[in-house]
């Protein structure tokens, strides 16, 4: 954790759920969140459910997307704007997951694009970046995040308190996690990055640990030195699960 900055905890909701099961999820998260006054929550549902997650949630929760257009309005089937998204009650917005760079071919410039289109409608970004599972044991995931957050951070984000959040391909979904070591090294290097372009305001935002953050891990790993919250995606589908990672820290 870094000293004065309050962490985040964030729920991927991702491809899953009815909007019944949305609302019970929203609900019993936003419940149990005035017990864990230690984190920020927040979760990110589909978008067809994000306007009724955001209105039950209270000033204890927040309410993100799981991307956006990097284009305010126009021509874009199938597109979701930021400013829609905004409008909806989105404080947050996720964007380069590694699933949208794999399936939508998303390249750090196009993430850099809808990081400067979250900034102007007045969403926080949450950048994701990770190596895959060769790139790490070819020795190069420094080298490869390091290029993502170059490629895809807008000059903007550091002064909007924006969010990175480190996740290793090849932790998510699977249940393995890179050794501690591993994770704090990988922190370390980015912090180094956003102190070096940001400067002052670099070293206090927040880094999180994302890919198969569990209640069973979630307390090492959030101990860690510049692990400033944790992006949750199956495990952010429980309310219990996801409360007790909150309560971890
Ligand atoms: P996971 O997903 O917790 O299910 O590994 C994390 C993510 O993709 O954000």
């Amino acid at each position: 954790m870094t000293p004065g900055v309050r962490p985040l905890i964030a729920g991927n909701w991702k491809m899953h759920g009815s909007l019944a099961e949305a609302a019970a999820l929203a609900a019993a998260v936003q419940a149990g969140a005035a017990g864990a006054p230690a984190a920020e929550l927040l979760v990110c549902p589909p978008f067809p459910y994000l306007h009724l997650v955001a209105g039950k949630a209270g000033p204890d929760l927040a309410v993100g997307a799981q991307d956006c257009h990097a284009a305010p309005k126009g021509a874009h089937t199938g597109d979701v704007a930021a400013p829609m998204l905004k409008d909806v009650g989105a404080r947050y917005v996720i964007l380069g997951h590694s699933e949208r760079r794999a399936d939508h071919g998303e390249s750090d410039a196009m993430v850099l694009a809808k990081a400067e289109a979250a900034l102007a409608a007045g969403l926080t970004p949450i950048v994701c970046v990770g190596e895959s599972e060769a790139q790490r044991l070819a020795g190069e995931a420094e080298t490869v995040v390091t290029g993502q957050l170059a490629g895809s951070l807008p000059e903007g984000f550091a002064a909007a308190g924006g969010v990175v959040a480190y996740e290793p391909v090849w932790a998510i979904g699977t249940g393995r996690t890179p050794t501690e070591p591993d994770i704090a090294a990988i922190h370390a290097a980015i912090r180094a990055h956003l102190a070096g372009r940001f400067g002052k305001a670099g070293e206090g935002l927040r880094i999180l640990y994302g890919g198969s953050v569990k209640p069973g891990n979630a307390r090492a790993i959030l101990a860690l030195p510049h692990v400033d919250g944790a992006l949750v995606g199956g495990a952010s589908l429980v309310a219990a699960d996801f409360l007790a990672i909150a309560a971890a820290l």
